[in-house]
């Protein structure tokens, strides 16, 4: 590309909140035949809330809020927003935590009143050797069907109760995903949630690929599969978990309140808050390159 034409493409973007890295970024950008978006943040509000829980027969279930949100309070994550805005509306206590830390893509870990809690999936319960309940009534069966994020808590090796926290999809996103399929551009879904949720959530948005269960590393992977299969693939996606894939992608956006890992990792950063912006980016990119040629 010519340096100007870039610089026209640019300044366009940037009125409409879209940073591009470079002038490359912008020619790569016209290319794309799949859009790989990470689920939560990205195509859900990003104001998940906790929705119902469950907790085991001899605790209460203020008490396993309480301990779940002792950890939360330490992380950036939206659902441990929700999961701290619980208390604040039931007006639950939180005690004191010490030695939080999180597990990257399985949820957080530390220390309640001399307990080791354990806050987040499947996965993690499962790295420290706590065996999930059974599920009699199909409850989390259920939620996940429901779309919701299933969030389990356990409290000395011992589980002690689970939270189902749900986020409205997007309006946009389902707009934006039909807007990509009329140009023939194929759409996937990556996320560290469970399967079940993920289908649940993809489905309703129409996404052509779902891929779920994935640890930081496991997205990066999953983008060099889908360019292995022979599209040119921008990833869209908000966290630390997401600065992976994002350089491993032929094009990588970080989104809105993008934390700044995302940022440095992206070729493109969309400001504004509404995703259509990706579609916006795209079309920024052809235009600037039909002016060059
Ligand atoms: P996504 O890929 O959808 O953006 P993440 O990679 O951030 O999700 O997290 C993957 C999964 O790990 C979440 O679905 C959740 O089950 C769990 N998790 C991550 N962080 C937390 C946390 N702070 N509290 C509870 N669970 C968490
Ligand atoms: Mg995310």
């Amino acid at each position: 590309a010519t340096p100007t034409a870039v610089m026209v493409g640019s300044g366009v973007g940037a009125k409409r909140g879209i940073l591009y890295r470079s002038g490359e970024a912008l020619e790569k950008v016209s290319g794309v035949t799949l859009v790989a978006m990470d689920k939560t943040g990205t195509l859900t509000a990003g104001r998940p809330r906790v929705q119902a829980m469950r907790a085991a027969e001899d605790v209460a279930d203020a008490e396993v809020l309480g301990w779940a949100a002792a950890l939360e309070q330490e992380s950036s994550h939206p659902l441990a927003r929700a999961i701290v805005g619980a208390t604040t509306e039931q007006g639950v206590r939180v005690p004191p935590a010490e030695d939080v830390y999180t597990e990257a893509g399985q949820g957080v870990v530390g220390t309640v009143n001399g307990a080791e809690v354990l806050v987040g999936n499947a996965a993690l319960l499962h790295a420290y050797g706590v065996s999930l309940p059974p599920d009699p009534e199909e409850t989390w069966t259920r939620w996940q069907q429901e779309g919701a994020t299933v969030v389990w808590v356990a409290r000395d090796g011992q589980w002690v109760g689970t939270l189902a926290v749900a986020d409205f999809v997007r309006d946009d996103a389902v707009d934006l995903i039909q807007a990509l399929h009329r140009r023939k551009i194929q759409v996937a879904m990556l996320t560290g949630d469970q399967t079940p949720t993920a289908e649940a959530v993809g489905h309703k948005l129409g996404v052509d690929r779902i891929f779920a269960e994935l640890m930081p590393q496991d997205k990066a992977r999953v983008i060099e599969q889908l360019r292995h299969e022979g599209y040119h693939v921008l990833m869209v996606g908000d966290g630390i978990n997401d600065a992976p894939a994002l350089v491993a992608a032929d094009v990588g956006m970080a989104v809105g309140s993008g934390t700044d890992v995302a940022i440095e990792a992206a070729d493109i950063t969309l400001m504004a808050p509404e995703i259509s912006g990706i579609l916006r980016a795209l079309t920024v990119g052809k235009k600037t390159l039909g002016k060059i040629r």
